[in-house]
């Protein structure tokens, strides 16, 4: 069997049935995503994640990544990787034509994407971080940057990257250091940033850095912060590349996973660099970036938990280990109850995660495509909300995830050989970067929660109660189990509002509780969605017998995932009394 295979069917299914895709390709400009156009890209996407960047995964692990001589030098297959990436066009399928894009809805390159991460987590980011650099170009930059950037970085020909974190300034970049003085039409930057994802390598002609820093007259805090592009080589008008820039790769990190991932701290020292956007305006431009960033890393929570589960059902059908109740011979591990608890848990955090990512990633493109503006609002805010429970939710569960990929492995888990291990080092990254999951529960809570009182979590919860409401009958139980959690929800959301009022303490305090609670129930609701559209299916006469098999992972979750809401609702009550709220003179003694 290959190391991976795309999960193509429920990729489909959550596509059209969950994120709206059928309906998308309705709308002006998407037309030529048509169901078959949608069925041959994720078709090819999938041998080439399979036969092309998967089998590149371990050896990354393995090799790691050097700098010799002032250049990073990453695993020699990935170039090969990057070059058929690049000539497949497989970075420009939804951007702009006007710069070589294909235009096709950002909801199509999110299962692409997907099977990037699943193959090959490393890799995958190089490819993630240039797709959000011309997100960021395309919607801040004047017409003159990028007439001049973007065709290459939409190519592939020229990557991107996102350098935002310095040693002082990480959860809190108002603090950013790293200085920006005006020089005739550009500016010279100087500055260190670290840990700086593949700030550089040699599978692209040139790097497009994405850098903060703050001008001379700069007032302090965020409001302070400029952005600016800082070329690896300058590009002369013709287009062709001119002197090498003094942006450099200082040193390389050692980390935990992504070995195969160049982690570096770049020295900027007195760079030529180009002004995005105003002045002092930076973070916000950034956001746009590191929106689209953390739903791909959210994103990446499902690909490696999906990799770890396929990895796991290999080994449970190979493992002979003991006779399983009522027989007499030993036989493969898959027979074993708690194995199979273990296998349906991956499997249905995977599927409710994936589930969650597509829509909140379609919401953006109808966002796009709307007809009014309240339209455009209410989905530009159902993306707003849902983003940090993609990225916090299913970066937490892809620690339960890889760890019982591991556990599935007993002691052959544990050991580096079966690549089990890798999953679950690669995986522990993704709840700490693009703002760790502590900074995403307090956006939830803060920014997409008590900022709008409520509301675009209410327009969620009504649309979860519509679709209970409107279930098959042969789904009744799940549903009733998931109209508890949403009624929770609701109450939750309530709390969290009044508690907000009396003490201000007290929604940073139930933050992570809320993220938490949030994400099983929007799980919950996506696996119905899910079993419903399969029902459906399978009521037209489909007999695929994956249908039926979504049906079970919804009663499965249902039942042994989902009561989990109702331990974070809980929390809520402690709130304001719990030691997280608590002045920090009262609670040192409880370090005692
Ligand atoms: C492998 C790797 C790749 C990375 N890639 C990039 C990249 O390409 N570009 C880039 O710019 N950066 C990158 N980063 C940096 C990453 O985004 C930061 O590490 C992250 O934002 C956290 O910052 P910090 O490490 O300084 O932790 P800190 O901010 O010091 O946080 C430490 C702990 O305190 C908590 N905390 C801090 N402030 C608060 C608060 N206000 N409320 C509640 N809790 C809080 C955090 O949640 C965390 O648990 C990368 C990091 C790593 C390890």
């Amino acid at each position: 069997m290959a190391e991976y295979n795309a999960p193509l069917k429920d990729m489909k299914l959550t596509l059209n049935h969950v994120a709206r895709m059928t309906e998308l390709s309705q709308k002006p400009g998407f037309e030529d995503a048509s169901a078959d156009m949608v069925d041959a890209i994720l078709e090819e996407a999938a041998r080439v994640a399979r036969d092309v960047v998967a089998p590149t995964n371990r050896e990354g692990d393995e090799q790691g990544v050097q700098l010799k001589d002032g250049q990073v030098v990453c695993p020699e297959s990935f170039k090969h990787v990057y070059q058929q990436y690049a000539e497949g066009g497989w970075g420009s399928l939804q951007f702009d034509p006007e710069y070589g894009g294909q235009g096709l809805p950002f909801l199509l390159s999110i299962p692409v994407m997907e099977m990037w991460h699943s193959a090959n987590m490393s890799w995958g980011l190089c490819p993630m971080l240039s797709q959000g650099a011309v997100e960021c170009l395309d919607l801040n930059g004047s017409d003159e940057l990028k007439a001049k950037f973007l065709p290459q970085l939409v190519s592939g020909e020229w990557c991107g990257t996102m350098n935002l974190t310095e040693s002082n300034a990480g959860s809190d970049l108002s603090v950013v250091r790293a200085k920006a003085e005006p020089e005739g039409d550009h500016y010279r930057i100087s500055g260190e940033k670290i840990f700086i994802t593949w700030g550089d390598h040699e599978m692209a002609e040139n790097i497009i850095h994405l850098v903060l820093a703050r001008l001379p007259d700069a007032p302090p805090g965020v409001r302070g912060i400029s952005l600016f592009l800082v070329p690896k080589y300058l590009v002369n008008d013709d287009g062709s590349l001119g002197e090498r820039n003094s942006a450099n790769a200082l040193s390389l990190e050692h980390k935990l996973g992504i070995h195969a991932s160049p982690t570096c701290v770049m020295g900027f020292d007195n760079a030529v660099g180009y002004l995005v956007g105003e002045p002092n305006r930076g973070l916000a431009c950034m956001f746009t970036m590191m929106n689209n960033a953390r739903l791909s890393v959210g994103l990446q929570g499902v690909s490696i938990s999906e990799r770890a589960y396929q990895q796991a059902l290999e080994y449970a059908f190979d493992r002979i280990q003991g006779p399983a109740v009522g027989k007499k011979e030993a036989g493969p591990i898959i027979r074993h109850a708690d194995v199979r608890r273990m296998l349906m848990t991956m499997k249905t955090l995977t599927e409710a995660g994936r589930g969650i990512a597509y829509d909140a990633c379609g919401s953006l493109d109808f966002a796009l495509k709307a007809d009014n503006d309240e339209a455009k609002s209410a989905e530009q805010a159902r993306a707003a909300l849902l983003t940090p429970i993609v990225k916090g939710w299913c970066t937490e569960v892809a620690q339960e995830v890889t760890s019982l990929g591991v556990q599935i492995h007993g002691g052959m888990g544990f050991v580096e050989e079966t690549g089990a291990a890798q999953h679950y080092r690669d995986a522990r990254i993704l709840p700490i970067y693009e703002g760790t999951n502590g900074i995403q529960a307090l956006d939830l809570v803060g920014r997409k929660t008590l900022m709008d009182k409520g509301a675009a979590l209410s327009a969620l919860v009504e649309e979860m109660k519509a679709d209970i409401a409107s279930v098959d009958p042969s789904l009744t139980a799940q549903a009733k189990a998931l109209e508890e959690a949403v009624i929770g929800l609701d109450k939750a959301r309530e709390q969290l509002l009044q508690g907000a009022e009396a003490d201000q303490v007290m929604p940073g305090a139930v933050a992570y509780s809320f993220m938490m609670l949030s994400g099983y129930v929007c799980g919950g609701w996506e696996l119905l969605r899910q079993a419903s559209a399969a029902v459906r299916l399978a009521a037209e006469g489909d007999d695929d017998p994956y249908l039926q098999a979504k049906q079970e992972s919804a009663r499965f979750y249902m039942a042994q995932v989902l009561p989990r809401w109702k331990a974070f609702a809980e929390t809520l009550n402690d709130g304001s009394q719990s030691i997280m709220a608590l002045p920090e003179e009262q609670f040192s003694s409880a370090w005692q």
